[in-house]
């Protein structure tokens, strides 16, 4: 099933000059616990009721500009969860939320303006690239209905599970009315390069964005490897770790499946073996602007 066959490129193969640029977009930062951010012995809600450390993180999302059309892979944080006492619907959840992050009240950050203010139109936005449904991913949908959601199938099979609130997704702001939302499937890919993945989804087409299941942070977690010729490749992991370092570290955070998240961090290396120059970025570590720079040749 081709899901949204209207950006699939037909120069099939050729990833040399597709992506004209990538940006990291910007919700704001919060904080977090020390513990849920380089990990701990503590299971979660020892960590989350007694931690009294708390760190600064980025959140992070990114705009790719592909000759077929706009990209996102994510759209950030919906301010109104820093004001909006109902946004989380469930009084335990906002009782947890409170343990978990900080967030001070923000009213600028709304995707629509962010993107403007990168300088493209929220309306030509042609397809998100969704890394995981935790709601600091998912929180500018709304602002993007004309876009194809595109979600890894595993992922989205946990809104069929009881209390997925209970993990953080939070359905009333994931199933809105008018979403186009695209459960996908990863398929055998023949590139000896991506073999130690479970599958491949090619988003436009021609291998310039292509997305690999990444599982651990949750269930149905993906990464987006971003190429293109003169540049050092891009992987954009979501959550699947909160800093470059410690991924390479094999140092798993304070949440998540500690097993299937050491088993998708040694695929990554092993693609960083055959990748050396390979750039990692996830969602909320402070050096993405930095790094995405350097992969595209802007700082040297
Ligand atoms: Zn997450």
């Amino acid at each position: 099933m081709d899901p949204n066959p209207d950006t699939r490129d037909q120069n099939v193969g050729d990833i040399r000059l597709a992506i004209k640029s990538v940006h990291v977009l910007s919700s704001g930062s919060a904080e977090q616990h020390k513990e849920h951010r380089y990990g701990t012995w503590m299971p979660r809600t020892m960590w989350a009721l007694l931690s009294r450390s708390w760190v600064k993180l980025p959140i992070n999302y990114f705009l790719i500009e592909h000759r077929n059309g706009i990209f996102l892979f994510d759209t950030g944080l919906d301010p109104k969860i820093t004001f909006d006492p109902t946004y989380i619907s469930s009084p335990i959840g906002r009782f947890l939320l409170r343990r978990i992050f900080r967030f001070h009240p923000m009213r600028e950050s709304r995707l629509d303006k962010v993107v403007t203010d990168a300088g493209f139109n929220p309306s030509e936005i042609k397809t998100a690239v969704i890394s995981h449904l935790h709601f600091d991913h998912v929180g500018g949908i709304d602002q993007i209905p004309q876009a194809g959601l595109l979600v890894s199938d595993r992922e989205w099979a946990q809104l069929s599970l009881p209390h997925p609130e209970r993990e953080w997704v939070l359905r009333d702001h994931i199933e809105i009315p008018g979403a186009q939302w695209h459960p996908i499937q990863f398929q055998h890919s023949d590139d000896p390069l991506l073999h130690m993945f479970d599958g491949v989804f090619d988003v436009a087409g021609d291998g310039s964005m292509v997305l690999l299941p990444t599982p651990g942070h949750t269930p149905g977690s993906l990464s987006m490897l971003i190429r293109r010729e003169g540049w050092s490749p891009i992987l954009l992991v979501g959550d699947l770790t909160y800093e470059a370092g410690l991924l390479e570290k094999n140092i798993t955070p304070g949440t998540g499946d500690a097993a299937e998240l050491r088993r998708s961090y040694a695929k990554v290396r092993g693609l960083k073996e055959q990748l050396p120059d390979l750039v990692i970025v996830p969602s909320h570590d402070f050096a993405a602007s930095k790094d995405i720079a350097h992969a595209t040749g802007l700082l040297h």
